[in-house]
C-alpha cells in the first residue's frame, strides 16, 4: 500500500491524503508523517521525482542514524550497557553482539547484571558456553550493581576488548530504575575510567508508538548513546524506524532479524527506506 501510494507520479491533494494515511499506518507516527507530505505539498514540483523527494526526506531524518558504530573505539576494555524494557530484547542482543564482536576476532567478556530474572543469567550462560565467552554473574537477586563491577574488573585483568553488559528491565518503580542504572554507571566508572563507554537502549520494534513512548519516558536520562532496533523482522510497521530516529534523536546502531545468534544487522539507512517505499 505504501509502495504503491508512494510511488506517486503526481502529488494531487488526494493523493497526498492517501501518503500520510499510509505512513500513519506503518507506524511513522502522525508527526512526521504529516511532516514528511507537507514537504511534498510546499516544495514546487521540479526535475525530481516526488517519490524522490520522499526518499530524500526520509532520509534526512536518518542521516544521524546511518552512521553505525561496527566496530568499537580505542578504549580497552570498551564498556557497553544494554538496557531496555522487559522483553524488548537485551539478552538476546548482547548474545547476538558477543558473537558478532567474536566473530570479528576481538576478546570479549559478558556481564549478567540482569540479577532480578534468573531466566536472563541463564539464558547469557548458555550462549556464553555457545561462544566460549566468559559470562560473570552472582546469585539471582543480588547486587546488579556488584555484576558490574566484577565484570569490568574481569575486563581489565584480561585485557578483554569489548565488556558487554546486560540490565535489568524493570524494576518497581523508575526512580528505583533510574537509580539502579546510576549505580551501575559509577560502578563501571570505579574499574575503568570513562565507562560506561556506551549506552545502548534496546527497543522492540513491534511495539510500535506506544513502546516507543514507554522507552523514551523511561530512558530519556539514562545517558543513551545509540538505539538496537530488535525484532524488526516481526514488525509489519516497519515505519517505527523513523519516528523512533526522529523522536529520540539517537543513532539506530543495529537492527535485530530474527532469533537466532547472526540475526544482527547494522542499520542501513538507504536500503530501509528502499524497503518501506521501494526504489524509483
Ligand atoms: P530482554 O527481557 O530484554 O532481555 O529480552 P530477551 O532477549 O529475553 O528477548 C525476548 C524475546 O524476544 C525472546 O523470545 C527472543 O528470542 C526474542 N527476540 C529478541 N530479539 C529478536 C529479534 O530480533 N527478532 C525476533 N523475531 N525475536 C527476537
Amino acid at each position: 500500500m505504501l509502495r504503491r501510494i508512494a510511488s506517486l507520479q503526481r502529488p494531487d491533494e488526494e493523493t497526498l491524503e492517501a501518503l500520510e494515511e499510509a505512513l500513519i499506518l506503518a507506524d511513522v507516527g502522525p508527526t512526521v508523517a504529516l511532516r514528511l507530505v507537507e514537504n511534498l505539498r510546499r516544495t514546487p514540483v521540479g526535475d525530481e521525482s516526488p517519490h524522490e523527494r520522499l526518499r530524500k526526506a526520509m532520509l534526512e531524518i536518518l542521516t544521524r542514524s546511518s552512521s553505525a558504530l561496527s566496530t568499537p573505539s580505542e578504549d580497552r576494555p570498551h564498556v557497553v550497557l544494554l538496557i531496555g524494557v522487559n522483553g524488548s530484547g537485551k539478552t538476546t542482543s548482547v548474545a547476538k553482539l558477543a558473537a558478532r564482536y567474536v566473530a570479528q576476532g576481538h576478546s570479549v567478556i559478558l556481564g549478567a547484571a540482569d540479577t532480578f530474572r534468573a531466566a536472563a543469567v541463564e539464558q547469557l550462560e548458555v550462549w556464553g558456553k555457545r561462544l566460549n565467552v566468559e559470562v560473570i554473574s552472582h546469585k539471582p537477586g543480588g547486587d546488579p550493581a556488584a555484576v558490574v563491577y566484577d565484570t569490568c574488573e574481569a575486563g581489565r585483568c584480561r585485557g578483554a576488548d569489548i565488556v558487554l553488559i546486560d540490565t535489568a528491565g524493570r524494576l518497581h518503580t523508575k526512580d528505583n530504575l533510574m537509580a539502579e542504572l546510576a549505580k551501575i554507571h559509577k560502578a563501571a566508572g570505579k574499574v575503568i575510567e570513562g565507562a560506561p563507554n556506551e549506552v545502548w537502549l534496546v527497543l522492540d520494534a513491534t511495539t510500535g508508538q506506544n513502546g516507543l513512548r514507554q522507552a523514551e519516558d523511561f530512558f530519556r536520562h539514562a545517558g543513551v548513546t545509540g538505539l538496537i532496533l530488535a525484532k524488526l523482522d516481526g514488525s509489519a510497521k516497519g515505519g517505527v524506524v523513523l519516528s523512533i530516529a526522529e523522536t529520540l534523536d539517537l543513532p539506530i546502531r543495529f537492527v535485530g532479524t530474527g532469533e537466532e545468534i547472526d540475526n544482527l544487522a547494522l542499520f542501513d539507512a538507504e536500503a530501509y527506506v528502499n524497503g518501506l517505499i521501494g526504489q524509483d
